[in-house]
């Protein structure tokens, strides 16, 4: 069982952003900052499977790849890496792109990356805040300069650069080519709002990312069976016994989070292991010490052309 607050670590990259107000103040000694990292407060503890991320570009990021999990496992690497992004705020204009504008061969894939013309073939969306982009491993991806983005992944060092705009840094062209999916890629993705307080945003194979709204001055439990993260976007509340506001992520495991919600309500992310949304994610405290059991989430499945009609248990057992 574990509720920790999260331990908070910046990343200097040369693509960073010296202001990250409101959501941090560690580029305040000039040091541009691209990253930071969300991780474990408790020491030693097994390493989580998901990492959870804030990003700031002044510059665009690498055209990039990632593995999935048999590819990594053959080059010794315990997974591969799927991401999802949420934009928290863009510049106007601010893209990032993913996939390409055609199906290439390999060798074209190749030739494109040696010409540079692989910058031109990529796909650029300009993106709002609050848009969501799934990332599954092998989708080639790069993102823009201008933009604030929280990143959730498979946490995994596997990062194969296709191209870097003339930059020093190290290529993996050869691995990058063998995991790119050369072709267009799925853009966004659409919430689907299961209650007034949850929509899901990513549900994949390997995490689920939902974006939680809870009323001001209201009481919840999270149900972090599984690994969880919450990271506040606005707000703030108390969760287990953290005051958590704008930023700040708490980890739980084998747990269940009591959230008092601060007198401006609090939304925020909320990332678990695992296929498939959690159904009884949030419990709303009717007061102090109870539960509101009588209101289950409604959890609305897309209608799918290939299900059967509703039989009756009758109609079932006369087709056995
Ligand atoms: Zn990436």
């Amino acid at each position: 069982m574990a509720i920790e607050r999260a331990h908070v670590q910046a990343f200097p990259r040369p693509w960073g952003v010296v202001d990250l107000t409101p959501w941090s103040n560690a580029g305040r000694d000039g040091v541009p900052i691209g990253e930071i990292w969300y991780e474990r407060a408790a020491r030693p503890a097994p390493s989580p499977s998901l990492l959870l991320k804030l990003l700031f570009t002044s510059e665009p990021l690498s055209i990039q790849v990632h593995p999935d999990d048999a590819y990594a496992q053959s080059m010794g690497l315990p997974n591969g890496k799927t991401e999802a992004w949420y934009v928290l705020s863009a510049a106007p204009g601010a893209k990032v792109a993913l996939g390409l504008k055609q199906q290439l061969t390999q060798q074209q894939l190749r030739a494109a990356v040696d010409d540079g013309s692989i910058a031109d073939l990529i796909v650029w969306r300009t993106v709002l805040p609050d848009d969501v982009i799934s990332v599954p491993a092998g989708t080639i991806h790069a993102i823009g300069a201008g933009v604030v983005i929280a990143e959730i992944q498979q946490r995994s060092e596997a990062t194969f650069r296709l191209f870097d705009y003339g930059r020093q840094r190290e290529l993996h062209i050869e691995r990058a080519i063998a995991v790119a999916i050369a072709g267009p890629a799925r853009f966004r993705s659409r919430p689907n709002r299961f209650t007034d307080e949850r929509s899901l945003l990513v549900s994949g194979p390997h995490f689920v990312l939902e974006r939680i709204n809870l009323a001001p001055n209201s009481t919840w439990s999270l149900e972090a069976k599984r690994e969880t993260w919450l990271l506040v976007l606005s707000g703030n509340a108390v969760a287990g016994s953290f005051e958590v506001g704008i930023a700040d992520a708490v980890f739980a495991q084998s747990d269940r989070v009591d959230i008092r919600v601060g007198s401006t309500g609090m939304t925020g992310l909320v990332a678990y292991t695992g296929i498939g949304p959690v159904p009884h994610l949030l419990r709303r405290h009717t007061q102090p010490g109870t539960k509101d059991v009588a209101r289950p989430p409604i959890i609305q499945v897309p209608p799918s052309p290939t299900r059967a009609k509703p039989a009756s248990t009758n109609a079932l057992e006369t087709t056995k």
